[in-house]
């Protein structure tokens, strides 16, 4: 194995949920080919679990890993941190990668930090972008600070150097012809922290903003709460999840968690609506990895039609309710 870790640049800490990779995994992986460009050699990935399903450890490879180890293990199902952290650690040492990544999920902002604390090195959370120093190689490490108010770029003196990447602000990129090793390893430990598990709630998992397929978004434009509502049937008619400008989060019609954008999430459906929507530079910074973008303005020299599939210039209010009207006439829910 030493031979296959051997001077590796980038180390990506993996996450599987239903013995499948985590998208936001092939994420960090995506902005790793970028980093690629950059001067970084060899990526390898490390992921731990009770199983995967067939051709999950090749996609890893083929999404830009050189190797991946999955380390098999009953105690990853039941995430204890720490026993999980002394398992990643191990390798780790092993393994003396330069830069450690994860998604900044729920699984990677519980483990990094920890991990960052044993290696006695610095973390940056939820970066945007990550880029290489031209002049000492260094990561550079790019996420918003001060309440979005400036981007700080943040370079990590201790080896190595650790960050998350926020979901959804890269792209994986699939190579075709990509070989790489594949390492499945057993491992023994057992969760014994004193704490009685005494029930494990299984739950099927929330659709939120960040994981949703379709999103209605509603701006100043739809001009009160009661127009606002419009957004939700909408999103209800067509399978979508409702999302926010900040301006309708600060008026109330909307709460914080529906935010999209800089200081609010950061979201990568398949249909991205954007309902009186400017598309202001902050709130494009959230849907930019959206695949189609269709935008109601009343002016058609709005921003948002710059960065739109298809744009319906009119009064967003009118727009909205005959949609809705045109979807209940057809008597049922339409899918996409
Ligand atoms: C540090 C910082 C962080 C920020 N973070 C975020 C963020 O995370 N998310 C975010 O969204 N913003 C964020 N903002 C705010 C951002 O700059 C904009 O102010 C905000 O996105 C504008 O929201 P809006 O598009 O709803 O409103 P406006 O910019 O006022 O746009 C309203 C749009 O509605 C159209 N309109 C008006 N009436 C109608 C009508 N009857 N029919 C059709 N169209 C109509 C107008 O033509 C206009 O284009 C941030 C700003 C800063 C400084």
């Amino acid at each position: 194995m030493d031979e296959i870790t051997k001077l590796t640049d980038v180390l990506v800490i993996g996450e599987i949920n239903n013995s499948e990779i985590d998208k936001t995994t092939l994420e960090v992986l995506g902005v790793s080919n970028i980093l690629r460009s950059k001067g970084i050699k060899r990526v390898g990935t490390l992921i731990g679990g009770n199983s995967v399903k067939d051709g999950e450890l090749k996609k890893v490879i083929h999404y830009g890993s050189d190797y991946v180890i999955f380390i098999k293990n009953a105690v990853f199902s039941e995430f204890a941190y720490h026993v999980t952290a002394k398992i990643f650690i191990d390798y780790i040492k092993m393994i003396n990668p330069i830069i450690i990544l994860s998604a900044a999920t729920v699984h990677g902002t519980t483990l990094m930090p920890y991990i960052a604390a044993k290696l006695n090195t610095g973390l940056t959370a939820d970066c945007t972008s990550l880029d290489i120093d031209p002049i000492d190689g260094k990561l550079l490490q790019i996420r918003p600070a001060i309440g979005g108010n400036i981007m700080a770029t943040i370079k990590t003196m201790t080896i190595p150097q650790m960050a998350t990447v926020r979901p959804n602000t890269y792209r994986p990129t699939y190579i075709n012809n990509r070989d790489g090793q594949i390492i499945v390893k057993q491992d023994e430990s057992k969760y014994n922290s004193g704490f009685l598990l005494s029930e494990i709630e299984t739950r099927k998992r929330h659709q939120n903003l960040v994981d949703a397929n379709i999103i209605c978004s509603g701006g100043r434009g739809l001009k009160n709460i009661k127009n606002f509502a419009l957004v939700s049937k909408l999103a209800e008619k067509i399978g979508g999840v409702v999302g926010a400008s900040r301006v309708a989060v600060e008026q109330g019609w909307a709460s914080y968690p529906h935010q999209v954008g800089l200081s609010g999430k950061t979201v990568s459906p398949k249909l991205y609506l954007a309902l009186g929507i400017s598309g202001a530079i902050q709130h494009l910074a959230g849907i930019q990895t959206s695949q189609y973008i269709i935008a109601v303005n009343r002016d058609p020299e709005a921003q948002i039609f710059r960065v739109s599939d298809l744009g319906i210039v009119g009064d967003v209010t009118e727009v909205v309710t005959k949609i809705i009207e045109l979807l209940e006439k057809r008597g049922q829910n339409a899918s996409f």
